[in-house]
């Protein structure tokens, strides 16, 4: 998505060797037109797909899915960070570990909001090792629920969740997908 791919040029910068701020549009502060055209991209993709739900995770992902949900007129769902064990069987609970903290957490969804009748389309911001989306993938598969597949605003192609997924036979469709980067060399797509 070309748009996408001038604004991260224009405004993105590289930390260390693996992570790509964009927090001036996408994740801290966030330009809602811009949003807009990636939830008609993300339509333009998954169009005639029958997906009836989104599904994120906090924190992130939430205000990009809930744009896109008004394109495919349909409920957001995102998976909460819990401190709380499932104990009474009312959630689908998985694991996810952190990119960006390096830490585990439990995501929790409600069984009220999932189940067999849906049809899931994942979204998120970021798509690096891929915990994330396979932590929402197994969510969809405890609810007994179909995976339409996952719309992925940045993946950072040289890193292994993408290629991962895909071989899994996981839908991907990535706006901007990074080949590689370097405070030197700058940002390159894959289809520069
Ligand atoms: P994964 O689970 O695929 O390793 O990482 C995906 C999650 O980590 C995303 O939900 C996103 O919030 C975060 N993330 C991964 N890489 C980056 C990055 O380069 N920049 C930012 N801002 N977040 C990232």
């Amino acid at each position: 998505m070309e748009l996408l791919k001038q604004r991260i040029r224009q405004d993105g910068t590289v930390k260390g060797t693996d992570v790509l701020k964009v927090d001036s549009f996408l994740n801290h502060q966030m330009d809602v037109d811009l949003f807009a055209e990636i939830g008609r991209e993300f339509l333009r993709r998954f169009d005639g797909c029958g997906v009836n739900k989104i599904l994120t995770i906090e924190a992130s992902g939430i205000g990009i899915a809930c744009v896109t949900a008004q394109f495919f007129h349909c409920p957001v769902i995102f998976a909460k960070k819990s401190q709380t064990k499932n104990i009474d069987g009312e959630v689908y609970t998985t694991q996810v570990e952190s990119f960006t903290h390096g830490r585990v957490y439990d995501v929790i969804v409600s069984k009220r909001f999932l189940g067999p009748e849906d049809k899931v389309l994942i979204i998120d911001d970021f798509l690096a090792n891929g915990a994330a989306l396979e932590g929402l993938i197994d969510l969809v598969n405890q609810a007994g629920a179909q995976l339409a597949g996952a719309g992925i605003v940045i993946e950072k192609a040289f890193q292994p969740g993408g290629a991962r997924l895909r071989a899994q036979g996981v839908r991907v469709e990535s706006l901007a997908r990074i080949q590689s980067m370097s405070q030197e060399t700058g940002i390159v797509f894959t289809d520069d």
